[in-house]
Order: structure tokens, then sequence, then C-alpha cells
């Protein structure tokens, strides 16, 4: 097996491979981080990096791709032609994940929250289980390594689009909005395909739970020859069946039973974390969680770092990391949530926006927006004429200190930029763990 990529997905890969008996060869165009070539030395596992022999890798009898791998690339294309076979990581972690039991998470925003909080109420619930995918453990090390009876996966759809028989014996598709077109050919539909594989092999014995509230998810599930049994989630009206939202009571229907709870002691604030407690909440008792701990574990979880991350209040002005939020949609449910006037921090590397969506959340709670990044001239074009008071900076600390002196006591400055980091910082961490060391320093 050629494996390509050496980042968290590959060496994960190459070591469940190697230990299942596979002739594995990992190459990495690029250089191998340090952490990752030291595990592939401790595993004895045969790699290059820096290059692609082409004669080896296309000898294969079957490639396992890295999700950050896109189609476009030349040696990708010489492997199709020859018909290789080509599967992800997630497709080769369940190839040996034994009669352990899956619950699956995708979707375009609110994957690490649910996955984190599913983990959470199953673990505290008493279930021998893991996360992995993004926190934690790739899939397939953690099956080599650790293996467990419930395994709680974070899944990008770049993963989804290599499987084969991959079936979740839960899967959550969280929602459905524009992102990384560049890797679909720039075709929505796409993209919306990759999603949906999520359920492509369940049975009705499977669960597959959805946002009904999500538009295009609502609008294309029916596309899909989906056998999975549907616990939809909903803010909008009651259901038999599965999850919903009314009176700020939130009940879970569950094969004739329902559990009910009040959203105001949901530990995680904001309505799109409503939508991912609820999700968490039927994905957990699709596993024979109890009620009793579902209830405790959705009040005591603590919110992960870069969203929506309490960081200090000072001088009654409080501040809120939600880095991560780096597309306009993730910033719509963060602004959703404030119930305070509002400084947003906007802006950064753009991937073709479409600001107006925010518009009208902006005209109703934003006093002041912050510009952190090199080119802002989109932001100024469509907020100009609404939030009066604009500015410009170019670091974490210019921006803190601008927005402390827009705000009053009683405000709140958002760190939630609807935008990619890279222009100024490392990444989105970098960018968040810059923003809260500018506000220690106040
Ligand atoms: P992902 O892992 O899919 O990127 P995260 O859980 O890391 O998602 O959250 C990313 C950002 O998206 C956060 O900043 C948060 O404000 C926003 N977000 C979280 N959950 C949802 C949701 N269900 N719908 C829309 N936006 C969300």
């Amino acid at each position: 097996m050629v494996i390509l990529g050496a980042g968290e997905s590959g060496v994960g890969a190459a070591i469940l491979a190697q230990q299942q008996g596979y002739d594995v060869f990992v190459s990495d165009g690029g250089t191998v981080k340090e952490n990752f070539k030291q595990e592939l030395l401790q595993y004895q596992v045969q790699f290059e990096e820096g290059t692609h022999t082409e004669e080896k890798i296309l000898n294969a009898d079957e490639v396992m791709k890295s999700p950050g791998i896109p189609e476009k690339n030349e040696l990708v294309k010489k492997i199709r032609k020859k018909g290789i076979p080509v599967i992800s990581e997630i497709e080769l972690a369940y190839r040996y994940k034994g009669n352990s039991k899956i619950i699956a998470i995708t979707g375009t925003n609110g994957k690490t929250t649910t996955t984190a909080l599913t983990y959470h109420i199953c673990k505290d619930g008493g279930a021998d289980c893991a996360m992995v995918g993004n926190i934690g453990f790739s899939f397939a090390k953690q099956v080599a390594v650790e293996p467990k009876a419930l395994y709680v996966v974070e899944i990008s759809s770049f993963q989804l689009d290599d499987i084969k028989e991959f079936r979740p014996d839960v899967a959550v598709l969280t929602n459905i909005t524009e992102d990384h077109l560049d890797r679909y050919e720039y075709r929505m539909q796409n993209y919306i395909d990759s999603k949906f594989r999520i359920a492509m092999n369940q049975t009705a014995a499977d669960v597959f739970i959805y946002c009904m509230d999500d538009e295009i998810t609502r609008s294309n599930i029916h596309r899909y020859p989906i056998k999975s049994t549907l616990y939809p989630i909903t803010m909008s009206k009651e259901l038999p069946q599965g999850a919903y939202i009314t009176n700020a009571e939130m009940h879970i229907k569950w094969k004739g039973e329902e559990m009910q709870m009040s959203i105001q002691d949901f530990a995680l604030k904001g309505k799109h974390n409503q939508y991912n407690s609820m999700a968490a909440g039927v994905a957990s008792v699709a596993v024979d969680i109890k009620k009793e701990h579902v209830r405790e574990s959705l009040q005591t979880f603590q919110s992960l770092e870069h969203r929506m991350e309490p960081v200090a209040t000072i001088r009654g002005v409080e501040f809120i990391n939600d880095s991560k939020a780096t597309n306009v949609n993730s910033t719509w449910f963060a602004l959703e949530s404030m119930n305070k006037p509002t400084i947003l921090i906007l802006g950064g590397v753009d991937k073709g926006n479409d600001y107006s969506i925010l518009m009208e959340l902006v005209k109703e709670k934003v006093k002041a927006i912050v510009c952190m990044g090199t080119d802002n001239r989109k932001i100024h074009e469509v907020f100009g004429s609404v939030v009066s008071l604009m500015l410009n900076t170019a670091s974490a600390e210019e921006a803190v200190q601008a927005a402390f002196h827009f705000a009053s006591k009683g405000d709140v400055v958002l760190l939630s930029p609807a935008c990619a980091s890279f222009d100024l910082f490392k990444n989105y961490e970098d960018r968040g763990n810059q923003f809260k060391e500018a506000v220690k320093d106040l």
C-alpha cells in the first residue's frame, strides 16, 4: 500500500496498515514534520520526503491519499488514470475497527464542537470511547494503538470523497454552506454530494441525524437514496422522532421515549450551539447513553478554545475569541448569539465572502467594526454606510486596543473574522492566541 502524505492521517494510516501486514510505503512531496518522522521511524515504516518515486507509487495495489492532497495533483491524476484504487484514511480505519461502533460527524460548521460534545457525553455516560479525526489521534492511529468500543469521529468532506464501505452506526450532518469550493471544481453540488456520502452505506439499522432548518440539507436530502433511519433536529416544530426546541425547551424523541431539558441549562451558548447540543444529544442517545447523563453532560461541557471562547471581562467589557470563524456563516451564528452591543473584529483572507448575509445582525447589534487584515476594502464597501465606527488594523494587538477604545462598560468585543487568517497569522489558532495575549496586556 502506498500512502500519499505524511501528516496526521498519513502517518496514522501507515501505522495501522503496517500493523495489519501490508507492505507500506509513505511518500510526501514536501518536508515531513519532525514528530511524524520520528513516528514513522519508530514503527519502521518506509518513507520518502521531498519527492515522489513514481515507479514505486504507480505499482501500488492500493493508495491511501491524505485529505489535504487535491485531485488536480499530477500524481493523483496518474494514479486515477492507471485505475489504482484510492481510499481515505477513515476507510482504512473502518476495515479494522472490528465490532466497535462509530458516530461520524460532518458538516461545514460545528463539526469539532459537536464531536467534542458528543464525546464528552458518551465518556461521562460510561462508554469506552475515543474522539478522533481533528482533536486527538487520527481514526486509523486510534484503531492501531488503542482500540475502543466506540469512536466519535470528526470527518471532513475530503475524507468522505474516498470512502468505499465506510458505514457509521450514527451519522451527523450539522449543516452545509459554501466552503472549499476550490476542491470541488467550483460546483456547490459536488460539495453537497460529498457531505451526503456520510450516509451512503448506512442501512435501516443505522441513524442519520441532520438539521432540518438548514436550507441546503433540506432541499437536497431527497436526491440521495438514504436507507438510514432519519432523526432530524429543528427549532421550527415538534417532531415525532429526533430533537426539537420549542419555548426554550429541548425535546429528544427516541424510540417512544422522550427527554426534556431547558436550553438555559446548556453549557454552550448561542443558537448554533443549540443545534450542536441537539445533534450531540440524539447521537449519544442513539448509542444507548442514559438520558440523565446526556442532560448532565450538556450542562458541564467546557467550551473549546477559539470557538466562542470567553477570554476575560475588563472594566465591564467582555472579550470573546471566535477565531475559528473562518467563513461568513460562522460569524453569522456568533453575532446571532450576542445580546450586548458588539464591537466586531472582522477580516483576513476572504474566500469570496458574501458579507451581505450579516447585514441585518450588524445593523442590529454592531456599534463598531475593527478590520484586521491586509486588504479590508470589501468590508468597508459593504458596511461603511451602516456602521459609523470603522477602523483598519494590521495586528491583533492594534485590533484589541482599538476595540477596547470603542467599547463602553457592558459591551462585548467579538473576534469572529469570517475569514482565513494567513495574511497576518500562521493559522486561526495563532490568531486566537495573539488576540488573547493582547487582551491580557490591556
Ligand atoms: P468545524 O469543526 O466544522 O470547523 P467548529 O465546531 O470548530 O466547526 O466551529 C467553527 C465555527 O463555526 C465556530 O466559530 C462557531 O461560531 C461556528 N459554528 C459552530 N457550530 C455551528 C453550527 N451548528 N452552525 C453554524 N455555525 C457554527
